[in-house]
């Protein structure tokens, strides 16, 4: 495979899990974004020798240039250099990681620039889904899913026709407070809350698979990606995390994909589409689960998963409102500021406070992104 790949958000879990994949199967990577962790960007970049390398945070811009000095790679940083990366004329496709809203504009660009783009940034769609999916198809760009479920259902959309799809079912390991009440979510801690089950990820992950935040996102994601209407999607708790999301056609045949948890698998997929090669995990042995179990989820307990549902339900800035508030508290969380069931207050009175307003394009975007910040902070200074 000869394919030329940049990826933004390299140094985290996901993104280090592509370069994997990207090394096993010999892609050229011809840039790479970090926020932050400039050592691994570093490293990252001495190895697959890249030609452009760009670090968001760019307090750390002179230091990663000075670093790198000896190389001839291009340095950059910020949303400018982000942008550049995702828009360069080398690349074949473009591996979205970032964390958060941060990742839209990015993905706008590369859209823009007829790129195609492997995302893993969820919240794209669930901010702005509607402005990116129609440039997408305006410019013939095809948006590869990254996120286990949603490559599960590409994946089950194969060979079928898209017209005679009646549901999907979205699964969700349920997080490590499944069965938890409202009462004992006031107890949690920040260490129990940063344990996740069945996947390894990322600090702003983990705590939306807590609140079940990410199962809220997911569900907008999803929406957006398969263009489906919102009773066309169910959530299903599945422990296990082995079924990873199915789909219903019109006949009530129900297809599912299967697999050990290893994002390496759908990120894979993402690249490689539509090729199927050995990735590096681990094969899925059903006998040694023995049993799979599906329950409802707990709508009441888990605010942020019926206020992103309500989100989208209600349309025009809500959904974007509501992943702003939601990135806002969960960093309050993180910095001990707010409790753990603080997040899911703040995150479902986002849609009561707000009045209806529309997304035309980016600016509204970013002005629904700032409003919600706002609030949030406001409650939280309070
Ligand atoms: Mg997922």
């Amino acid at each position: 495979m000869n394919k030329t790949v940049s990826v933004l958000g390299s140094t985290g879990s996901i993104g280090t899990q592509s370069l994997e994949v990207c090394e096993k199967h010999g892609f050229r990577v011809y840039g790479l974004s970090a926020n932050n962790n400039i050592d691994l960007l570093e490293q990252q970049t001495r190895k697959f020798r890249t030609e452009y390398v760009c670090i968001y945070n760019e307090e750390k811009y002179s230091e990663l240039k000075q670093r790198l000095s000896d190389t001839g790679v291009k340095v950059l940083c910020g949303m400018d250099g982000l942008c550049e990366i995702a828009s360069l004329e080398q690349n074949d496709i473009v591996l979205n990681s970032v964390v958060g809203m941060v990742g839209l504009l990015p993905t706008l660009t590369a859209i823009n620039a007829g790129k195609d783009i492997a995302l893993a940034n969820k919240e794209t769609l669930v901010a702005g889904g509607e402005i990116v999916m129609s440039s997408a198809k305006e410019k013939g760009v095809t948006i590869y899913p990254v996120d286990s479920e949603h490559s599960a259902i590409f994946q089950c959309l194969q060979g079928n026709k898209r017209e005679q799809l009646s549901k999907i079912i979205l699964t969700a390991s349920g997080g490590p407070f499944f069965r938890k009440t409202y009462e004992d979510l006031k107890k949690v801690t920040k260490a129990d809350a940063l344990k996740h089950p069945n996947w390894s990820m990322g600090n702003k992950i983990t705590i939306d698979s807590a609140t079940l935040m990410n199962k809220g996102l997911e569900f907008i994601e999803a929406k957006w990606l398969f263009d489906l209407e919102p009773e066309q999607i169910e959530i299903v708790v599945h422990r296990q995390s082995v079924v990873h999301s199915a789909v219903e056609y019109n006949d009530y045949s129900v297809i599912a994909q299967l697999g050990a948890p290893d994002m390496k698998i759908p990120i894979q997929y993402a690249l490689l589409y539509p090729n199927r090669f050995e990735c590096p995990t681990k094969r899925l042995s059903l006998t040694d689960y023995g049993s799979l179990t599906f329950e409802k989820p707990d709508y009441e307990t888990f605010r942020c998963l019926s206020s992103a549902i309500k989100a989208i339900k209600l349309g025009g800035a809500y959904p974007c409102l509501v992943n702003s508030a939601n990135e806002e508290a969960v960093k309050a969380f993180l910095n001990d500021e707010i409790p753990f069931i603080e997040i899911g207050e703040i995150v479902s009175s986002v849609t009561e406070k707000f009045a209806p307003a529309r997304i035309k394009g980016y600016e509204d975007v970013v002005r629904a992104d700032i409003s919600a910040r706002e609030y949030v902070r406001n409650i939280i200074e309070k």
